[in-house]
């Protein structure tokens, strides 16, 4: 979706009445959204960690975090969203014990952990752009800003946070009041938890590794000099440095799944509040649940149980939007369970949408060339206001995705004209991310003039017009007519 689009999405919302509601984690209640600075928000998206491919359960966390960012823009937001790349410091276990998933997928695979990282970044990437997830503005890599975590551990050590012990340096964490503001847990179950994985050293079963020593006489694949010894950050201190770096010492929405709430963003939350003394940190926390399989249970990389986008989707011929229209199907704090029987459903209601979408255009055409970017389109007319004001009560009450799909189906029952109707679903494609314009010019695709509208693209490129009329006529003869608009050719069905 080109960014013209998005503009003009927001000069229709503007002046709407419409607030936008998410429910907040760390006060466990659906809050109006109001932005630090005006019309602006930074937001800041736990980002994969790159030992083997992204799961369709991450990828429904990024599906989430998108719907997300569409919807801030969409009510005419600016926003500036990071997303960090964890390509080293996660352990195998959360708390800091276990082998780095990075060395581990390095010798599973013969290849060196950056062969690994870059390898598994590129293919996360990938899943993105098939998904129609809108890039992050700022990528940020784990090993690409070892200095600002070893200045932000160095502050926390000023500040009496730290002590070592002899695998590393390691944040005290009953030295926070509100340790547990995020979880909202007793301490004691916090504790309990942690004891899992046990470190006799620690002083609290919560504590965390800021900094952790490369084995002695061992050379890891990845490690820095620090003031404290050779060695390796810990996980959790990554996000917090790499978010202030980019977002400021205090911003508006930090997101990820449910698994990351007691661990990983509670102490990010203590990490980055005890280094500046600014409360809160971030004023939005929001999570979305899992995607799981086999009846309740999360699926996970370190499980087995997984599966990518190539394995369910694309191998076996299925648009990878299905996927995303099945993510849309279910609001993004309930579990959502995978069979490829639900697949199969998604991929049934998305065929529907789209045809429902198609019958509404006067004839059967297929379009080259060009952006198509709706405004130039003298068919689709601007979005309805009753419906619109109705789908953003549906996407402002906490994204609530399943609601706002009921207002399209009630467009299309409604009594607009179809233009109306085709503008006004274009416009919520916006948010739902679904490509139903793309593909309303995708389907009929005349294969026996393939060749000739290629080359009357070039002769036209090239302004060679006695060619491009040349041609016109050949692919006349052939049963098609050729129509040329601005946003390119158009050819139909004579
Ligand atoms: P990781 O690579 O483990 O850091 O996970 C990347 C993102 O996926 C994080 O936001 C996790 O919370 C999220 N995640 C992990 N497993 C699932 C799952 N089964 N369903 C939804 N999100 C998940
Ligand atoms: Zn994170």
């Amino acid at each position: 979706m080109s960014q013209q689009v998005i503009l003009n999405a927001n000069k229709a919302t503007s002046n709407g009445v419409k607030k936008l509601f998410l429910y907040n984690t760390l006060t466990r209640k659906k809050e109006e959204f109001k932005p630090i600075k005006k019309g602006k928000v930074g937001l800041y998206t736990c980002g994969l960690t790159v030992y083997n491919f992204a799961h369709i359960g991450n990828l429904r966390t990024y599906l989430f975090e998108d719907i997300l960012k569409r919807v801030l823009l969409y009510n005419g937001y600016k926003v500036k969203h990071v997303m960090n790349i964890t390509d080293v410091g996660h352990l195998t276990g959360d708390r800091d014990m276990g082998e780095d998933k990075l060395e581990k997928g390095a010798a599973r695979e013969g290849k060196t952990a950056w062969e690994i990282a870059e390898f598994y970044t590129k293919e996360f990437k990938k899943d993105l752009e098939r998904l129609n997830i809108i890039e992050p503005d700022i990528w940020c890599k784990a090993t690409d800003h070892i200095k600002e975590q070893i200045e932000l551990i160095k502050k926390l050590e000023k500040r009496g946070y730290t002590y070592k012990i002899s695998d590393g340096i390691y944040f005290d964490t009953s030295k926070v009041k509100d340790y547990n503001k995020l979880s909202h847990q007793p301490l004691e179950k916090l504790r309990a938890g942690a004891r899992v994985e046990v470190n006799e050293e620690k002083k609290n079963p919560t504590d965390f590794a800021l900094w952790k020593f490369s084995p002695a006489g061992e050379k890891r694949q990845m490690e820095w000099p620090s003031p404290w010894g050779v060695g390796f950050p810990g996980w959790h201190i990554e996000c917090s440095a790499m978010s202030m770096k980019y977002l400021g010492e205090q911003f508006d929405i930090h997101c990820g799944g449910v698994d990351h709430i007691n661990i990983h963003h509670t102490n990010e939350i203590a990490q980055a509040e005890s280094a500046t003394g600014k409360k809160p940190w971030v004023k939005y926390w929001l999570h979305g649940e899992f995607l799981n399989i086999s009846g309740g249970e999360k699926m996970a990389k370190s499980q087995g149980n997984f599966l990518t986008l190539e394995n369910a989707l694309i191998k076996k011929g299925i648009n990878p939007l299905v996927y995303r229209f099945a993510v849309l199907q279910t609001h993004y704090r309930k579990p959502m369970e995978y069979s490829e029987g639900a697949i199969k459903n998604a991929e049934k209601g998305l065929k529907h949408l789209y045809n429902q979408a198609r019958e509404l255009t006067d004839t059967d055409f297929y379009q080259i060339g060009g952006q198509v970017g709706g405004t130039t389109l003298h068919s689709i007319s601007p979005p309805n206001k009753k419906f619109k004001d109705e789908f953003l009560q549906a996407v402002n009450d906490d994204l609530n995705t399943p609601q706002a799909l009921a207002v399209v189906q009630k467009v299309f029952k409604s009594s607009l004209a179809d233009e109306e109707k085709l503008g006004t679903i274009i416009d919520f494609d916006k948010v739902f991310g679904l490509n139903i314009e793309k593909e309303l010019y995708n389907f009929v695709k005349p294969e026996n003039i393939e060749a000739l509208i290629n080359e009357r693209e070039k002769a036209r490129k090239e302004r060679n017009f006695k060619e491009s009329d040349r041609l016109r006529k050949e692919i006349e003869k052939k049963g098609y007519r050729v129509e040329d608009t601005e946003v390119g050719m158009r050819f139909f069905k004579k």
